[in-house]
């Protein structure tokens, strides 16, 4: 749908893809057939990263061959097997280009048995793309930022990948991020796609009617981790952007479809994004404030009597 992305409902995805020996494949699910796949080298290699918290290279620059990277095989061809339970869509990446990070992020009790529990970290990226070294490191922070901000992170695995497009767009465990970035705009759009594994895919609402739900809480949820990450206000630069559009007449409502936006203004970005990610903002302090104000006036009567 365009601007409006996608909404489906849960389903459990078997998808087998074969690719040219040498090619390694970032995915929704879990790999199934590692063995049948990656060379002795990288199963070691993930393997030490399933107990890390620092990062793993689990392909490095001079390991992009068949025979180091994957297996060799006789065909030149690898079938990777991906399973995926319960989730509202399958994407992957693919390269022969790609470097490959590994490491894990503390995600509290997912399982409800008194212990930490670890979700995989993977980032694909071509070493050319030097601002992504620290994408695995962004993703963790993202991961557990979320993780105890909602609820653990539910899914075996995060996956960032270095996509064709200039955005980034999110997917079940795994989101396609292109084009030029600071490590500002990389930690940003970073933690947004991650975001958007609790807006919409766990929660389940529909972008397609109204995007701000998606885009809104995401925004929002961005503005607070940014702060956090880089010690600094991330609210005034979202107002000024929301102020230089406001009243220029190219506003919408945000209660509107995800494809009824008008092309090429910047409507659909300030109705679904920064708009209710400051109405949010602004509610919450209404609400901070009313609850210190409610918690003077239950006292009051206290000292009287
Ligand atoms: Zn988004």
């Amino acid at each position: 749908m365009g601007n409006g992305e996608f909404y489906m409902d849960c389903g459990s995805y078997d998808v087998s893809l074969t690719v040219p020996e040498g090619w390694l494949i970032g995915a929704t699910g879990e790999l199934q057939n590692p063995e049948e796949v990656l060379s002795e080298q990288s199963r070691a290699r993930l393997n030490m990263a399933t107990n890390s918290h620092d990062v793993v290279h689990v392909v490095m620059e001079n390991d992009r061959e068949p025979g180091t990277s994957t297996l060799d095989s006789p065909n030149d061809l690898l079938t990777w097997r991906f399973m995926a339970v319960e989730v509202r869509e399958f994407a992957f990446g693919t390269s022969d280009k790609y470097l490959w990070d590994a490491t894990t992020a503390e995600v509290a009790d997912k399982n409800n048995d008194q212990s930490n529990d670890l979700s995989m970290i993977h980032a694909f990226y071509r070493p050319e793309e030097e601002r992504w070294a620290p994408s695995a490191e962004f993703a963790q922070f993202s991961i557990e930022f979320l993780s105890n901000m909602f609820m653990p992170y539910p899914y075996p695995h995060m996956t960032m990948v270095e996509g064709v497009m200039g955005g980034g767009m999110e997917f079940p465990m795994i989101t396609h991020i292109g084009g030029a970035r600071t490590d500002r705009s990389l930690f940003g759009v970073t933690f947004h796609e991650i975001g958007h594994m609790y807006f919409p895919m766990i929660i389940g609402q529909d972008e397609k009617t109204f995007t701000w739900m998606d885009e809104g809480l995401t925004s929002f949820n961005t503005a607070e981790a940014s702060a956090e990450f880089w010690n600094q206000d991330s609210w005034d630069p979202r107002k000024q952007g929301y102020y230089s559009i406001a009243g220029t007449g190219d506003e919408v409502e945000p209660m509107r479809r995800g494809d009824l936006y008008p092309l090429g203004t910047a409507a659909r970005g300030l109705a679904s994004y920064n708009k209710p990610a400051i109405a949010l903002h602004a509610l919450r302090s209404i609400v901070w404030s009313g609850a210190i104000h409610g918690g003077i006036l239950g006292i009051c009567p206290a000292l009287v009597i």
